[in-house]
């Protein structure tokens, strides 16, 4: 795999040598680049060939963008954009020193080897390290609004939910989608104080709606930012 960049927005391609006269590029719907190259074709000359191309290949890749969900197209190379408490950060993959930190507008992955599966293991499990820690504050935050209702605490437990943001369970285990921890800490508060009510009402009854109302007055503000953003 190569990568060639050209300003902010980088290339990253496969090459293919075939018994051919000429340069080919192609994107697959995947958004992949393919470039096939006659053999011997040296990789200065197929990056020259994908620099000049490069407006076509990011209409095509703009173009197949629209058909996947909004960030499930990650690829996990550098140059691509990932969201975090509701920033979108540059993500830059270095190969000095190992972790994952934010530095400015970059989100920078240190890593020996940059193969995107390692890459997106090691985000992952930086998002789900974040994501327990930040929605155990947000329970801080949000639980003090319910002390007075003398109620059992929930046991918080972070996972991939396909469709939800949340849910509360009957025995007591309030589930949040790892996903949440792009959104702000205000969206991230609405969906805890969402589930927390549930504690009391387990429904979506007038009685439910009621209570969030004078938990959180500014609930759906709150919920419309989250569905934009995410
Ligand atoms: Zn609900």
């Amino acid at each position: 795999m190569q990568t060639v960049c050209y300003g902010e927005r980088c290339i990253t391609y496969d090459v293919e040598y075939v018994q051919r006269r000429t340069m080919a590029i192609s994107v697959h719907p995947d958004m992949k680049v393919v470039v096939k190259a006659p053999l011997e074709t040296s990789i200065e000359a197929i990056n020259k060939k994908v620099l000049k191309r490069v407006r076509w290949i990011s209409k095509q890749q703009d173009f197949f963008a629209q058909y996947h969900p909004k960030e499930a197209s990650r690829q996990y190379i550098g140059g691509e954009s990932h969201l975090y408490l509701g920033r979108r950060y540059r993500l830059r993959v270095i190969s000095e020193g190992k972790g994952v930190k934010i530095n400015g507008g970059n989100l920078i992955v240190s890593i020996r080897d940059s193969d995107t599966t390692k890459v997106r293991n090691m985000l992952e499990r930086w998002y789900r390290q974040k994501a327990t820690e930040h929605f155990n504050q947000s329970f801080q935050r949000c639980w003090k609004m319910f002390e007075e209702l003398r109620l059992i605490p929930p046991k918080i437990v972070v996972k991939k939910l396909e469709k939800r943001w949340g849910s509360l369970a009957k025995s007591g285990t309030l589930t949040l989608n790892i996903n949440l921890i792009k959104a702000p800490k205000a969206c991230i508060d609405y969906v805890m104080t969402h589930e927390l009510c549930h504690l009391l009402f387990h429904d979506h009854s007038k009685a439910f709606y009621d209570l969030l109302q004078r938990k959180m007055p500014d609930w759906e503000r709150r919920k419309m930012k989250l569905e934009k953003m995410v």
